[in-house]
């Protein structure tokens, strides 16, 4: 068994005084990591030339280092024992008399997991503190003071950006930083570069002070970054980015949160190793894919997790089944936007011809499903194209009809294997007679490996979940004999029942009883369901395979191979166990007797053999009883005679 332990928490600043029950990051004891409360002091020094107008009477917190008693460290110990005071009527009060609790806005719902602590669980995050942080600020003052400061580059800003352009970058940089004058839009990942690399450059225009300042900043986030850290090390970290704090040479009204918190990450280093390990660069951009596929204002959760089951289905088929070469571009359209189809379409209604023919790119030409422009699913307008020109990432996906039920995402199942897939030759017994049954026939697979197995001669099909060697359904009632199973799209289950009752029928989810569907005399050693949702039987007992129709309720069966005479010849077969139907609606029959694969063009009656001892470079085969396709079109064949199966690849057999 496999147990998980929560033990720390990475999160931007608000999200993580919502998590851990404190005031605001910015608010009277904002701070996540100590009970510091700060002061106010009018926003006016912020003042630009361009806004100074506006700004009179805003008022920020700083939180400066005080000198004397420094501030205690949050924890579970100091809440219990600042609730206890509370509640013994014991009130604190900061120097203007207004009330407090150190911040502590009540219980934090975290801490009641074991390894939850109040005040070291909740780490610095790199991303939001110091590079869009304590850097972006210096970034800031160094920029839009006034030319008299001391620190202001904003005349030198066209030689620093030369200088900039002239350092050369690790290969492993992610992003090299633009332009140096356009400083203030720097993206977080830019800005690490800047300060972990590009710090010396500042050396030229900043006074010695604010430059040595600079690089307690640099050097201390370097040694947090790095791989591995020493002890010595991460007191050495400490001193840096304390004394970065604690020695500001700005103007102490620019210490504001982010400033002031630099100095807790050595704690966290201490606590949980390099930063890097739980920096939100980790995963900030996969919130911002999903938050950009959500559209609506309302329903955002239900939103949110369509979108996950959609993208999860997406990707799992586009790297597991055939097609996948095909689908990735889609998902990419999915994920992107662009493909210029950004056309908007306010209502439910079929697609054009023009525009199927785009999507036929990437699913069948010939399947039964009819593709909508969108849908309402539990209140949320799912749309096979993007709805919005607004926004570059869509919630855009297939949404089909089929057999009048609605659905969204992609389906298939041919596996794709790798040219280098080696099969391990032993086997293991998944079930056997005691847990399936005796005379075992029939066998599938879906596209989320759940697997179908039926039983002869207990005359029953049974059902495994992914993963569980235990059977969750047990089809029986009515059956007698069945010979071959196939799992349709949708999940209904068709199963052989021609020996004594002449037909197959279908299992719907939970049915208790089967549907006739097809009308048969023999038992079906064979079944199939092609992408247009035809049903196909291999009567062997009669040489020749049938269709019907599914979405026709009346459809008579219909001939599709061999003419009821036992023949070797191209238009006759000899036995025929298992088939398989393709895209293109190319049929394949293990013709048993004949000791061959026969293939059968859509609307031909005379087939090819394409594996047996009849043509050359392939396989000599005996009473073949299974043929599968996979991915890439390669023949995988049940040669019941030889006791094994085999299978082709670009090398042949
Ligand atoms: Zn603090």
């Amino acid at each position: 068994m496999l147990r998980t332990y929560l033990i720390a928490v990475s999160n931007d600043k608000p999200a993580n005084s919502l998590v851990q029950n404190l005031p605001e990051p910015n608010a009277l004891f904002g701070c996540s990591k100590c009970e510091i409360a700060g002061e106010t002091t009018p926003a006016k020094v912020y003042a630009t030339p361009t806004k100074s107008a506006k700004i009179k009477t805003t008022y920020i917190r700083i939180f400066p280092t005080s000198t004397g008693r420094q501030p205690e460290m949050r924890s579970n110990a100091r809440w219990y024992d600042i609730s206890h005071a509370t509640q013994n009527g014991i009130r604190f009060f900061i120097n203007d008399h207004k009330l407090h609790t150190y911040g502590y806005l009540g219980e934090c719902e975290l801490c009641e997991l074991a390894f939850i602590d109040r005040g070291s669980s909740f780490m610095s995050d790199t991303l939001h503190s110091v590079y869009h942080g304590a850097f972006k600020k210096l970034l800031h003052l160094w920029t839009e003071s006034s030319k008299k400061q001391p620190w202001s580059l904003t005349k030198a800003l066209p030689s620093i950006a030369g200088d900039l352009a002239k350092i050369l970058y690790p290969t492993t940089t992610v992003r090299v930083p633009r332009t140096i004058t356009k400083f203030l839009k720097l993206k977080a990942n830019e800005c690490r570069v800047l300060l972990l690399i590009g710090y010396p450059v500042f050396k030229n225009y900043l006074p010695e002070l604010y430059y040595k300042h600079l690089q307690k900043l640099a050097f201390g986030i370097s040694i947090g970054e790095s791989s591995s850290i020493s002890l010595e090390k991460v007191e050495e970290m400490e001193l840096l980015l304390k004394s970065f704090v604690d020695d500001f040479p700005y103007n102490k009204r620019y210490i504001v949160q982010t400033v002031h918190c630099v100095k807790h990450f050595a704690t966290t280093a201490k606590d949980f190793g390099p930063l890097s390990n739980y920096s939100t660069f980790n995963y900030e951009s996969v919130i911002g894919c999903l938050s950009s596929s959500i559209h609506g204002t309302k329903r955002i959760g239900t939103e949110l997790s369509i979108n996950l089951e959609l993208f999860t289905k997406a990707y799992y088929i586009s790297k597991h089944h055939s097609l996948s070469s095909e689908l990735e571009p889609f998902i990419e359209y999915v994920k992107t936007g662009k493909m210029h189809l950004n056309k908007q379409y306010p209502s439910s209604e079929f697609i054009s011809t023009q525009e199927l023919n785009s999507l036929y790119k990437f699913i069948p030409r010939e399947s039964n499903i009819k593709l909508m422009k969108s849908v309402v699913r539990n209140g949320l307008v799912l749309s096979t194209f993007k709805s919005s020109k607004s926004s570059t990432f869509t919630n855009a996906c297939i949404v089909y009809k089929y057999q009048n039920f609605t659905k969204y995402g992609i389906w298939y199942n041919r596996p794709m294997f790798s040219s280098c897939a080696l099969w391990n030759p032993d086997a293991t017994t998944f079930a056997d007679q005691s847990t399936l049954g005796s005379y075992t026939h029939g066998i599938f697979i879906d596209i989320y490996n759940t697997l179908y197995a039926g039983s002869w001669g207990n005359s029953l099909v049974k059902v495994w979940p992914n993963g569980s060697s235990t059977a969750t359904r047990t089809i029986q009632g009515g059956l007698s004999g069945p010979y071959s199973l196939f799992v349709a799209m949708n999940g209904d289950v068709y199963i052989d029942n021609g020996e004594s009752n002449g037909q197959v029928d279908k299992w719907t989810l939970n049915a208790t009883i089967g549907t006739r569907v097809m009308n048969i005399n023999k038992a079906c050693f064979g079944l199939f369901i092609d992408t247009n949702n035809t049903l196909y039987c291999s009567l062997a007992d009669f040489n020749k395979v049938l269709k019907v129709d599914l979405t026709n309720v009346s459809g008579t069966p219909v001939m599709v191979a061999g003419n009821g005479s036992s023949g070797s010849t191209s238009s006759l077969l000899h036995s025929p166990w298992g088939i398989y139907v393709d895209t293109d609606f190319t049929l394949y029959v293990a013709d048993a007797g004949n000791n061959r694969i026969q293939c059968f063009k859509f609307g031909e009656l005379n087939g090819t053999t394409v594996a047996g001892a009849t043509v050359p470079g392939t396989i000599p085969l005996s009473d073949p009883s299974g043929v599968v396709l996979d991915g890439n079109g390669y023949l995988f064949i049940m040669d019941t005679g030889h006791n094994r199966i085999v299978a082709s690849s670009s090398a042949g057999f």
